[in-house]
């Protein structure tokens, strides 16, 4: 069994519409599928729609940006109610943060002698409730002849501590834990191999209600996976997994690279039922 529960569209950085994401886990040979867009859902129902006409089963999905310590940290949130009123409210929130950033990363490039059009991007985030972010400068930037790639962006002007990166503030994960048990989901810490959170700081988390880590991941090496799947053991927590997939060429990757083995599958799906 193929089960990828980490995957982007358009409505946030991915390049695939939810039907093309679709076709792509169809071609992967999924079984289980969860579209994760930054701060979003918009994709969530014409995806569960489009893999059930295809004999996938897809889960509700979300990836959130927290904020610890000025760290990002991405959280997971699975099974939960697409339509939860608090919930939507809170990603109403996280995605007018995100454009108020953008638009502050697009004034310091301008300052830099690098301007670029986001127009196109800021429309589409308020009329379709799409997430925008530094990746959509990226291409924004491409487009303009600044960088090559969304990675030759980050590296040179947009990633953490380079001239164009712009300071966030935002929820903390004790904070999105709650949001989203509260419209009934579990929740996993995204990627902790790449986010880099002191074991000490995850027990502090799993205090806090986390339910699992996002053991398996395309950043994660055999040895990060080992670390974190023992860090899981240890602490009691569950097991998430995914490919990250974004369709960026920069990164080649597919759906369905990294799966999540299917014993934890049905262990997270179990925990999920005792949140209803
Ligand atoms: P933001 O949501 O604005 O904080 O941007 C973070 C997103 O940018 C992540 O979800 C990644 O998809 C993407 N990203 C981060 N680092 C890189 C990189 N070096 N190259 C390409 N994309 C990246
Ligand atoms: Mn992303
Ligand atoms: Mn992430
Ligand atoms: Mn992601």
């Amino acid at each position: 069994m193929v089960i990828d529960l980490h995957l982007h569209t358009v409505a946030s950085d991915g390049r695939s519409t939810p039907a093309e994401l679709v076709d792509l886990a169809a071609a992967g040979g999924l079984s289980v599928m969860a579209v994760t867009d930054h701060d979003t859902v918009a994709s969530c129902r014409e995806v569960k729609e489009a893999a059930r006409a295809r004999g996938i089963e897809a889960i509700s999905g979300i990836e959130i940006t927290a904020v610890d310590s000025r760290r990002d940290v991405h959280m997971l949130g699975y099974f939960f109610d697409i339509d939860d009123p608090a919930l939507l409210a809170f990603l109403t929130g996280q995605r007018q943060t995100r454009i108020a950033r953008v638009e502050r990363i697009s004034r310091r490039l301008n300052e830099l002698g690098m301007p670029v059009d986001l127009s196109p991007f800021l429309t589409a985030a308020t009329a379709r409730r799409q997430s925008i972010g530094r990746p959509q400068v990226a291409d924004a930037m491409v487009a303009a002849g600044h960088a090559v790639s969304r990675r030759d962006a980050f590296q040179r002007w947009l990633g953490a501590g380079r001239a164009a990166f712009i300071e966030r503030e935002g929820a903390t994960p004790e904070s999105v834990i709650e949001i989203v048990h509260a419209a009934h989901g579990v929740i996993s810490l995204a990627h902790p191999g790449r986010t880099g959170l002191a074991d000490q700081r995850i027990r502090q988390l799993v205090a806090a209600g986390l339910d699992a880590l996002e053991v398996y991941h395309s950043d994660h090496d055999p040895d990060t996976v080992t670390r974190y799947a023992a860090l899981a053991d240890r602490l009691g927590t569950l097991r998430s997994g995914g490919s990250d997939f974004h369709g960026d060429p920069s990164y080649p990757l597919t759906v369905g690279s990294v799966s999540l083995p299917s014993e934890h599958w049905e262990r997270l799906r179990t925990a999920a039922g005792r949140h209803r």
